[in-house]
């Protein structure tokens, strides 16, 4: 069974390399960019003293920078634990499918 959440780009909007999986910054839109990417874009913003924005749709970052960088690394710390909960939950919706199916 593959379990590979879905994405909305495949390619990074900083650098236009492809969006391998691997730990990646996801914006509150559900877009991905590199970690290093991002990082790159906030702390440029931060210089420009500029809001950082989804590249593809313009949606600003509701949260403090400060907070976003620390949570992309966490993301990074956890990405197998939330892959772990991902497939928990695809597995516990088929379960309920198939005891749904029965009766
Ligand atoms: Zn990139
Ligand atoms: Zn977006």
């Amino acid at each position: 069974m593959s379990a590979l959440a879905p994405r909305l780009n495949d390619e990074c909007p900083y650098c236009t390399d492809p969006i391998i999986d691997q730990p990646n910054f996801i914006f509150s839109c559900n877009h991905l960019a590199h970690i290093e990417c991002f990082n790159m874009a906030v702390a440029y913003n931060v210089r420009e003293n500029r809001p950082t924005d989804c590249p593809f749709c313009r949606e600003v970052l509701s949260q403090p920078l400060s907070i976003v960088e620390q949570q992309s690394q966490e993301n990074q710390n956890n990405f197998a634990v939330n892959m772990f909960v991902i497939v928990c939950i695809i597995v516990i919706a088929y379960i309920i499918c198939d005891i749904i199916v029965d009766f």
